[in-house]
């Protein structure tokens, strides 16, 4: 069956969800034409919603120990030879000082599934970043825990929780993690999230191990059917001390194919031009802006632990402090007809 390309894009633009078969046929057999329509449409979208606002978020990652064993992932326990690092309380404040300082009103902590820090160790955590920074909102994105630890975490005043669901497909999901792993549990989280009142951010790789344009169209589907308020998709890139050291890199081009969709499907998503992106071509992130892309999360991580964070290689750690990343960032966003903004960024509806 062939379908119009260009119809199935105006059919997003006018919120009709696509059958999986037309989501499907659009992402194995788009071009460059489809391409650029596609950006333009979801630039549109972006505009009418957000205007030429980018907004940023602050990262902190906060550690490399990781009691889990992902195939894909650098900091995954198995790998002996990855260097491993824990910021302590202080630390991470001092990362939100300067943060604060340079104009972020949103900090995300991020790491691997490290037992070290216990809900009560994260919940005094938040408690001294909300006392200190009122105003600003906390991302946390730390990996699948029980709704009670959860539900500690949001009392204590954390906003928002990124967990990708990685792959919708629950046999491609074993493709990809250890058998202890499992996709329903990582979607029961999310349900738990969502349900906890947290702005929730989902999302996966492109062109992970194994992934077809099939399983691209279920993760659509399912990202369309839990609405979450961020989505957070780049590249897969390899990492050489990983099961998948050998395994082709995600495709630029899809990425970028894939953000211009979801800005259609989800209008007001809070949609991240990633660092994967960035890593994986010299422009990545601009280019996410301008295929729909909102918010750029640049890292405010100490500069000594930045290298120890090689989720995959290569990942970009410029070695510029925050202030002069920061200020390069605001030029190359000016260059591309858009402007970083000092606010809080949340999700608009
Ligand atoms: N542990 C937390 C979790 O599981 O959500 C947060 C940290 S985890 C390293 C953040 C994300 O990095 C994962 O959700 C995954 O999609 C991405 N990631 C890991 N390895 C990657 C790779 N080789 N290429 C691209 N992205 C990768």
């Amino acid at each position: 069956m062939r379908y119009d390309r260009i119809g199935l894009i105006d059919q997003l633009e006018m919120q009709q969800i696509l059958l999986k078969e037309e989501l499907v046929y659009l992402i194995a057999n788009f071009g460059e034409k489809e391409s650029r329509y596609l950006f333009e449409r979801a630039a549109a979208m972006r505009k009418k919603n957000y205007g030429t606002d980018v907004y940023i978020r602050g990262l902190i990652e906060i550690t490399s120990y990781c009691k889990r064993n992902c195939l894909y992932c650098g900091i995954r326990a198995g790998n002996q030879h990855a260097e491993r690092y824990r910021l302590t309380k202080e630390e991470i404040l001092e990362c939100c000082h300067i943060g604060n300082e340079l104009g972020f009103k949103t900090f995300v902590l991020q790491g691997g599934e490290d037992p070290y820090y216990t809900d009560e160790l994260m919940t005094d955590i938040i408690l001294a970043i909300k006392k200190a920074y009122p105003e600003n909102a906390i991302t946390l994105s730390l990996g699948e825990k029980s709704y009670e630890s959860y539900k500690m975490f949001r009392e204590a005043g954390a906003d928002r929780y990124l967990l990708r669901h990685e792959t919708a497909n629950n046999e491609h999901y074993n493709q990809l993690h250890p058998p202890q792993m499992s996709g329903q549990e990582r979607k029961h989280c999310l349900a738990d999230l969502k349900r906890l009142g947290f702005q929730f951010g989902t999302g996966f790789m492109v062109g992970s191990p194994f992934q077809t344009p099939e399983l691209l169209a279920e993760d659509l589907l399912f990202i369309h059917e839990i609405q979450p308020q961020m989505v957070g998709i780049g590249p897969f890139i390899p990492h050489h001390e990983t099961p998948f050291a050998d395994q082709q890199a995600g495709s630029v081009p899809l990425t970028l194919f894939m953000i211009g969709l979801l800005r259609l499907i989800l209008p007001h998503a809070l949609l991240p031009s990633t660092t994967a992106l960035g890593t994986a071509e010299a422009n990545g992130r601009e280019l996410g802006i301008l295929a729909g892309a909102n918010v750029i999360m640049p890292n405010l991580s100490p500069l000594d632990v930045r290298k120890k964070y090689m989720i995959y290689d290569n990942k970009i750690a410029t070695g510029l402090e925050a202030a002069e990343s920061l200020a390069g960032l605001k030029k190359s966003m000016n260059a591309i007809g858009y402007q970083i903004v000092e606010t809080r960024g949340d999700f608009k509806k």
